[in-house]
């Protein structure tokens, strides 16, 4: 059998290429925009979420429609970021590595011009850059893009958050009007019509999922907590999920260093990323993000556009962002390239409107959860003890010269004593952190007049009175995850998802609220419905089940990180310096102001905008 690249009409070498890379078939986006591309004759937008394999959309007919004989620039590829600058010059070098005489340089703020200017001398054919940088560049008439046939604007939403408006126009400027303009940009704001308007001629539209919505595999919960005890609530959140790999938004430099500094303190795995780090200390916070050293990386928005980590399990929203689309850009940092991720919002009461509003622009419902009881978390973290040791590689060779001694100390113990003492070793540290520890949602009076507000009744135990609490015997231990009980329930009660409420996934079993309409719906398809063989058993649920709640915050071993002084203070260069105050040049030039929870757009803000 073919393989699908080549009947995509990529030739023999990319192909071998990126098989080396995985890529067995495309990517939706490659399948729908590849054939078009190479045409080469199409303007074209894009519209679609990072993660989806718009490099290789648009990176593979790049390289098949460029002459590799000639020595010239033949394509722009714009971007936001040095991040995605050097992860899209990365990616086309690879897929071009079984090529000749192929010539991709980055060209980005932050580093050497000299060297960049170098290797500009030394003869390219794609040029992939952040538009301050560039803009230097051809200032310095270091470059010559008479002969550009395509030019690529990536992200051309962020681009345009960023203020690189200008700095876009004045570049294209210097490139041929008979050029061919691919632009690509997950949400659509009237800013980016308005710029594929101006540059683009009849182009050839792609949607990628509905507009403006963000990834479907990513479910979107939110916590309720009081303002005190969000930070604890939040390393309840962490604490009961022992894989996170996550990355935690926070809306101010301050706040985004105070949170890794205590989460430090308290022994996670963290570090934060901001604008008021040097290039050099961003590339050493994300090279051991990437390497998996950091479990937990606490960043702005801005520091965090364009991170291109595969297999983040968590995005947590420790502050809902300013503008609602950010949000769309915070939570597309997971489930990326296929996967599934969680993007996770604590919020106050108060907060639940732009939840709401959240919801309505990404066209997706958030689950309410629960902050865990200091027992669900103790009870996580020993299974996730118990399937670690279950699933240890052995070094067999190595570990053999200590066994006789292992044994000899575990000679008067049976395997029940020994696995008990190995299990309790995590355990204890975790039992002893969550005695007492108190119940951390914030009480139902707090929210139940907000929500009440909006015309949902509650009854004494506030819980929406339409609602019935249900217990099912399937939990996280069967690997459910909130959305995937969601859907198991819906597929096998065979109700909408919108008529089910909360839902409360603890280890063995769960909760979940269900319209008592749909009460009798549940219990009679439910019968007879076996889980692994196992019989499936739903029950109204009796009260106080989840009274066992207590708190306190969870302290990991062995992950203490020490941190590199000096962060503060130290100031980055060239085209960076866009990304600390991108208030002024995007407010003013794209003219839109920016969407912000009141639904209204807003011209300007400044203060708040220039932190960042
Ligand atoms: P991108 O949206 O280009 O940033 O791609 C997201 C991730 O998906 C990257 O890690 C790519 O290497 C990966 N990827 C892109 N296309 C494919 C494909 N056809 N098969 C497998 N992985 C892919």
């Amino acid at each position: 059998m073919n393989n699908p690249f080549i009947e995509l009409g990529i030739r023999h070498d990319i192909v071998n290429a990126i098989s080396e890379l995985g890529f067995e078939n495309p990517t939706p986006i490659q399948e729908q925009s590849i054939p078009v591309l190479l045409t080469g004759s199409n303007d074209f937008v894009g519209l679609a979420q990072t993660g989806t394999g718009k490099t290789a959309a648009f990176g593979l007919p790049l390289l098949e429609l460029l002459d590799f004989e000639e020595n010239h620039p033949q394509a722009l590829v714009l971007c936001p970021t040095r991040e995605l600058c050097l992860q899209i010059t990365n990616d086309i070098n690879n897929y071009a590595k079984k090529m000749n005489n192929v010539h991709v340089v980055a060209v980005y703020g932050g580093a050497s011009i000299s060297d960049q200017l170098r290797q500009i001398r030394r003869g390219v054919q794609i040029v992939v850059a952040t538009p301050g940088r560039m803009l230097d560049i051809i200032n310095r008439k270091a470059i010559d893009f008479s002969q550009v046939k395509y030019v690529v604007l990536d992200e051309a939403d962020e681009m345009l958050n960023m203020g690189f408006q200008e700095d876009i126009d004045n570049i294209l400027s210097t490139t041929p009007d008979e050029k061919k303009t691919w632009l690509f940009s997950a949400t659509m704001p009237a800013e980016v019509r308005r710029i594929a308007k101006k540059y683009m001629d009849n182009p050839f539209e792609l949607t990628m999922g509905t507009k403006n919505t963000g990834n479907q595999n990513i479910e979107h919960e939110y916590y309720v907590v009081r303002a005190r005890d969000k930070y604890a609530a939040f390393k309840r959140i962490v604490d009961n999920n022992p894989e996170i790999f996550g990355i935690v938004f926070c809306r101010t430099k301050i706040e985004t260093q105070e949170i890794a500094e205590a989460l430090i303190k308290d022994g996670y795995n963290a570090d934060s990323l901001h604008g008021d780090l040097s290039q050099q200390q961003r590339d050493k916070v994300m090279k051991r993000y990437r390497e998996r050293s950091l479990q937990l990386l606490i960043a702005t928005d801005v520091a965090a556009r364009g991170i291109d980590v595969n297999d983040v399990t968590h995005v947590i929203n420790y502050s809902l962002p300013d503008e609602i689309e950010n949000y769309t850009h915070r939570s597309g940092r997971t489930a990326r390239a296929g996967k599934t991720g969680v993007s996770i919002s604590i919020i106050n009461s108060k907060e639940l409107g732009k939840i709401r509003q959240i919801e309505r622009v990404i066209g997706k419902k958030f689950v309410k959860a629960e902050i865990p009881t200091g027992f669900d978390v103790c009870e996580k973290q020993l299974f996730a003890l118990v399937h670690k040791v279950h699933n240890v590689e052995v070094n067999e060779s190595q570990i053999e010269q200590y066994i006789p001694r292992i044994m000899d100390e575990f000679a008067e113990l049976s395997k029940e004593e020994v696995i008990k003492r190995f299990a309790s070793l995590e355990f204890n540290r975790f039992l002893e952190y969550y005695q007492n520890a108190p119940d951390l949602n914030a009480p139902a009076d707090d929210f139940r007049s907000r929500e009440g507000a909006q015309g949902d009744r509650f009854n004494r135990d506030g819980m929406r009175s339409e609602y019935t609490r249900l217990f099912i015997n399937l939990g996280s231990v069967d690997e459910f995850s909130r959305g995937e009980l969601l859907g198991y329930i819906c597929n096998n009660a065979k109700i909408s998802g919108r008529n089910v409420g909360k839902i409360d996934v603890k280890g063995v079993y769960s909760f979940f609220e269900v319209v008592n309409a749909d009460v009798d719906n549940v219990m009679n398809n439910f019968k007879g419905i076996d889980f692994k063989g196992r019989p499936v058993r739903i029950e109204i649920s009796g009260e106080g089940v989840s009274s066992n709640r207590s708190g306190g915050g969870g302290r990991r071993e062995g992950g203490y990180q020490k941190r590199e002084g000096g962060y503060r203070g130290e100031r980055r260069e060239g085209g960076e310096r866009r990304e600390k105050s991108f208030a002024g040049a995007g407010a003013n030039s794209n003219g839109g102001g920016f969407r912000d929870f009141s639904g209204k757009r807003r011209e300007e803000r400044p203060e708040r905008r220039r932190r960042f």
